[in-house]
């Protein structure tokens, strides 16, 4: 009897007639970073358009910590009925299946991918009272004054480690390193020079850039952006090889039905057309993806490649959590 309750039931959720009438309440998006950084700006701006498409409001949950691996965790969890969905990027849905080595959740098997989201590059950046005038002159001044300097990261796996883990490879540089529960704090303080450098998304500091609040010498891109155009690549700075784009991405927990993810795919899609929305984002340095390459099935395929790419990166560098 029980059992054919709930197995009425699951055919009742997956069929089409749910996926009408659904969202008949608000959505949890959970942001596995700190608010004011880049995931939480990320969600908010499209999550809020998003919202407007569906006739429903989008709320916000930022459970941070662990590099966003709780988050992931708890979104795996999740009821897989549409109303629990989480925003990640390349450090939370690709890098951390890689090196923590005890996640109780397969970021590929536990979540389904709703749609590819904009990507950014970072920018190398310190705060004022760091003397160096461009890229070169920073790395001397990073190896001789290697034990009274730090750089913030939001944990290791997020986008701000990963470009620490390529930068120290590409220039022999080795500061240590304090971990945030994102780098939405950690910026803040970079500005007050508690911290002297990070590698960090151009969407989280450029705008203190602009403000003349922090220093910028390079960003992790092939070319400039054009949210940035006098801002030299590492590579024209002197240190090629250092090249990283932190993209994001929505997901859901596995068996939340097809229907249901192609309404939000296609919210997402609506949201990332809207020219408001876009102008924001590339002001901010994001490179927003086309809507072929936000279907699931394209965005599936993009992170399992990306899965492909960082392997061979991550087990060289050696990088793991037990
Ligand atoms: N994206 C993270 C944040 O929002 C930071 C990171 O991955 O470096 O704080």
């Amino acid at each position: 009897m029980r059992r054919s309750v709930l197995s009425l039931l699951a055919i009742a959720l997956a069929s089409p007639a749910f996926a009408q009438a659904y969202p008949s309440k608000p959505i949890t998006l959970i942001v596995p970073f700190a608010a004011g950084g880049p995931t939480d700006l990320m969600a908010r701006i499209v999550g809020e358009r998003m919202g407007k498409e569906l006739g429903q409001q989008f709320i916000i949950d930022n459970v941070t910590g662990a590099a966003g691996t709780i988050a992931m965790g708890k979104l795996a969890r999740s009821a897989p009925d549409g109303y629990t969905i989480g925003i990640g990027h390349l450090g939370t849905n690709v890098v951390n299946g890689l090196i923590y080595k005890k996640l109780n959740y397969d970021l590929l098997d536990d979540l389904v991918p709703i749609a590819r989201l904009p990507s950014n590059p970072l920018l190398v950046v310190t705060s004022n009272q760091v003397p160096a005038k461009d890229l070169k002159e920073l790395v001397a001044y990073l190896k001789a004054n290697a034990d009274k300097i730090s750089g913030g990261t939001a944990g290791m796996g997020s986008g701000s480690h990963i470009g620490v883990m390529a930068f120290h490879a590409a220039t022999g540089t080795n500061y240590q390193l304090v971990p945030y529960r994102g780098t939405g704090p950690a910026v803040q303080d970079l500005i007050a020079n508690q911290i002297q450098i990070m590698i960090d998304q151009s969407s989280n500091s450029l705008p203190h850039v602009r403000a003349g609040k922090l220093k910028v010498y390079a960003v992790t891109a092939k070319e400039r952006p054009a949210a940035a155009p006098d801002v030299p690549t590492t590579a024209e700075a002197g240190y090629p090889g250092i090249e990283v784009a932190i993209w994001h991405g929505l997901w859901a927990p596995k068996g939340t039905p097809p229907e249901i993810i192609a309404k939000l795919n296609a919210a997402a899609v609506a949201a990332l057309k809207d020219p408001e929305i876009r102008r924001k984002l590339e002001d901010l340095g994001q490179d927003i993806p086309t809507p072929e390459q936000m279907q699931p099935a394209a965005f599936d395929a993009y992170q399992r490649g990306e899965f492909d790419k960082w392997r061979p990166i991550i087990e060289k560098a050696n990088v793991k959590v037990e």
